[in-house]
């Protein structure tokens, strides 16, 4: 098949393997795949992952033991896990010790013809969301869990560092349940098109002090640094951004001022693909091209430009 493979460099080949066929697994054809920050980073070195990138994708079931899968358009939750130890017991399976990621961790992803994924992951897109749509479940997902992790009030300042996908994701999601959250960023022209799509933007600059909640989503070591100095004392600080970069950080404010921080990853698809089959909000504008699989590497160089927000794949 046809797959974008990253082994030190990424490139287009036309010989990859097929998934082959395991039980309890199925085999899922890519009808579209979203490149996020995650993906780029990838190809700067984290996780050190070979192989098939890719995590976001929306496609159809092929192949499955579970016929009640088969023809199925489908999203589908990233990490597998084993079941059977602790983590897995407790409901916690995203962070089962011996799980696989979807092109993240030991399992190639949606950049290609075809993935495999266990079928338990799978979850079924209903008529009413398209794939442009559905391919927002797994970033929605991991919007929506600041909801699950820390108990934020509809009274609460809160403040999204980073005007890219993933601030516009969570900002999309915390509006859509009736929180006032405000983005802001250093790029007016994509603050003007959140603004436009009902968010509260500002200049990352004019910021001033004193957010109950502080969001990083930066993507940037110093997004930690800033997210400190603006919240309240006692506020919560959110780390949303995995960047790659490790750097030196005094964490004394953190003991000054009793700041709380949650370390917050990937979400639970269902509750997302229902806001998003409610219309709770319409992510498709935040789509800024769509290439062909034959031009995958010029996706990611597309994707890798500031000015955009999501780029996708089509095989
Ligand atoms: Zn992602
Ligand atoms: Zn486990």
């Amino acid at each position: 098949m046809r797959a974008l493979v990253f082994d030190g460099k990424l490139h287009l080949r036309t010989d990859y393997p097929d998934p082959v066929p395991v039980s309890g697994e199925s085999i899922v054809k890519v009808s579209v795949a979203g490149i996020c920050g995650t993906d780029l980073e990838i190809t700067r070195g984290y996780m050190e992952y070979r192989g098939v990138p890719g995590h976001e994708f929306v496609g159809r079931v092929m192949q499955s033991e579970n016929l009640a899968l088969v023809g199925k358009r489908v999203a589908g939750e990233i990490n597998t896990s084993c079941g059977t130890c602790n983590w897995c017991i407790d409901g916690m399976g995203r962070h089962c010790p011996t799980r696989t990621v979807l092109g993240i961790l030991g399992r190639d992803g949606a950049f290609a013809e075809y993935l495999r994924l266990p079928n338990a992951n799978l979850i079924a897109i209903p008529d009413a969301v398209a794939d442009e749509s559905a391919v927002f479940a797994e970033p929605f997902a991991a919007a929506c869990e600041i909801l699950e992790q820390a108990s934020l009030k509809r009274t609460d300042r809160i403040a999204i560092l980073g005007d890219g996908r993933l601030g516009a994701m969570v900002a999309l999601a915390l509006n859509g349940e009736n929180f006032a959250p405000v983005v802001a960023g250093h790029h007016p022209e994509k603050l003007q098109r959140l603004a436009a799509l009902g968010l509260r933007t500002e200049l990352a600059d004019k910021l001033a002090p004193g957010y109950d909640v502080v969001i990083d989503c930066t993507g940037q070591s110093a997004g930690f640094t800033r997210a400190i100095a603006l919240v309240r004392p006692r506020g919560t600080v959110i780390l949303k951004s995995t960047a790659a970069a490790g750097a030196a950080m005094n964490l004394a404010p953190v003991v000054i001022n009793e700041i709380t921080i949650i370390g917050s990853r990937c979400g639970r698809f269902t509750p997302a693909i229902a806001a998003l089959a409610a219309g709770r909000f319409d992510p498709r504008p935040l789509i800024d091209g769509t290439f062909s699989l034959d031009d995958g590497v010029a996706a990611f160089a597309a994707a890798a430009d500031k000015s955009k927000f999501k780029i996708v794949v089509r095989p």
